[in-house]
């Protein structure tokens, strides 16, 4: 059929065809977190609804300095077809960070840059889960891990999230009932909840899964954004060759260059290669090389330091408003680290009508529904504090507190 763009709108008439789509999309849930976006992409809302890391703390000066150096010095190279496992001076920096932060030994090899982190929740999906297969994943859990593995159409396990981490006695009961392929955790400052799990619970996720066919896939994308700096133990501590580690550049230099990474054991790795491989071939390697040559060259432990603080300041901040204005029905976490605040309305407050009175008072903020994958999240609210300045701070969490407040009475 000839269809001819509409001159008034620049849009396709519909032919009314239906197109068909492999049945896995159906069971894929559509991205809240970027149809909300496109909502708040008006300037005048205050939005505490994305997860964007404060753009002022993107050291551009820096990164144009090591792209200006990498182009100049081995340009040719830089902009050539590179391999799939990825740059292998970064990987060895990433090795080394472990060994510096975490003590953990972790080889080289054993490492795979991806396109963000988000990629590699995709691979591991790819390579680990056949339709019908038992995940286990925390409650609330990351909205992006839910997307990726629901796309191998897996049966989800929910795990109820405690201020500690993971609730063991319900974790091992779904170990226990089902052959769980792997539990998806983000131990350090989780998304959406903001929670760290304690250096208890690592250890007792380690004894309950220690020998058994279950892997753990252990997010870390925030793990460098401890406002104290302290790093817990990974659970890879525990369970060295059942754990997965996915990092991340997004979070501490610019989510823009998308660089992530996998750390897997050796049998796993050969199988994500093949993944990758087929999916895109390698990561932007110019990305690679600047990112490089800035942790070569940049202060990079400064940077962090000064991430850290700011998002300390800012957390606390928000925290102390909600402490301040909301009612006393309303509680709040309070993270150790990472970008988000998780919020607890009382029963008879809907999160999804708190999200439509406060758009219509310009505050934007996530429902918690999307993060559950049994239902649930109907009084959960996730509030980002890093993309926020101190007043738009101050003025969000006001107008939200109006919202509430009238809601509660009504
Ligand atoms: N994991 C978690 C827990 C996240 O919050 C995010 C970003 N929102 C990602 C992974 C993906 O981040 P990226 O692809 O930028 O590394």
């Amino acid at each position: 059929m000839n269809q001819k763009a509409s001159p008034a709108t620049g849009t396709v008439p519909c032919s009314g065809r239906q197109y068909r789509f492999a049945s896995r999309m159906a069971k894929t849930p559509k991205s809240f977190i970027r149809e909300i976006l496109k909502v708040t992409e008006n300037p005048q809302i205050i939005s505490f609804a994305g997860g964007l890391p404060n753009p002022g703390l993107i050291d551009v000066d820096g990164i144009a300095r090591a792209a200006a150096s990498v182009l100049a010095q081995d340009g040719r190279s830089a902009l050539q077809y590179s391999t799939t496992e990825g740059y292998l001076p970064l990987r060895r920096y990433i090795a080394d960070r472990y060994k510096k932060r975490l003590g953990l030994v972790i080889s080289p090899d054993e490492i795979l840059i991806t396109n963000g982190s988000q990629q590699c929740l995709d691979l591991l999906g790819k390579v680990l889960v056949n339709p019908g297969d038992h995940v286990a994943i925390e409650r609330p859990g990351y909205l992006g891990a839910i997307q990726a593995f629901s796309l191998y159409e897996p049966v989800f396990h929910p795990i109820l999230l405690h201020e500690d981490g993971p609730d063991m006695a319900q974790f091992a009961h779904e170990i226990e009932r089902h052959a769980i392929r792997f539990f998806y955790g983000v131990p350090n400052s989780q998304n959406p909840s903001g929670i760290t799990y304690s250096e208890d619970r690592r250890r007792e996720i380690g004894k309950l899964l220690a020998g058994r066919d279950t892997l753990v896939i252990e997010d870390d994308a925030y793990g460098e954004l401890s406002f104290d700096g302290i790093a817990l133990p990974s659970l890879r501590t525990f369970l060295p060759d059942q754990t997965i580690i996915t990092g991340s550049f997004s979070k501490i230099l610019a989510p823009g260059m998308r660089l992530g990474w996998v750390v897997a054991p050796q049998q796993v790795m050969d199988q994500l290669v093949v993944a990758k491989q087929a999916s895109d071939l390698h990561s932007n390697y110019l990305s690679q090389r600047i990112a490089y040559e800035y942790l070569l060259h940049e202060d990079i432990d400064k940077r962090i330091e000064g991430i850290r603080e700011a998002y300390k300041q800012q957390c606390g901040l928000m925290i102390s408003l909600i402490e301040e204005m909301m009612p006393d029905s309303v509680t709040c976490t309070h993270p150790k680290g990472g970008m988000f605040v998780w919020m607890t309305l009382p029963e008879k407050i809907s999160s999804m009508e708190v999200f439509e009175r406060a758009i219509r008072d310009q505050v934007a903020v996530l429902p918690g529904t999307p993060f559950y994958v049994d239902g649930g999240g109907n009084t959960n609210l996730r509030i980002n504090f890093s993309n926020a300045t101190p007043e738009k701070i101050r003025a969000g969490i006001g107008r939200l507190s109006r919202v509430i407040r009238t809601l509660e009475r009504e």
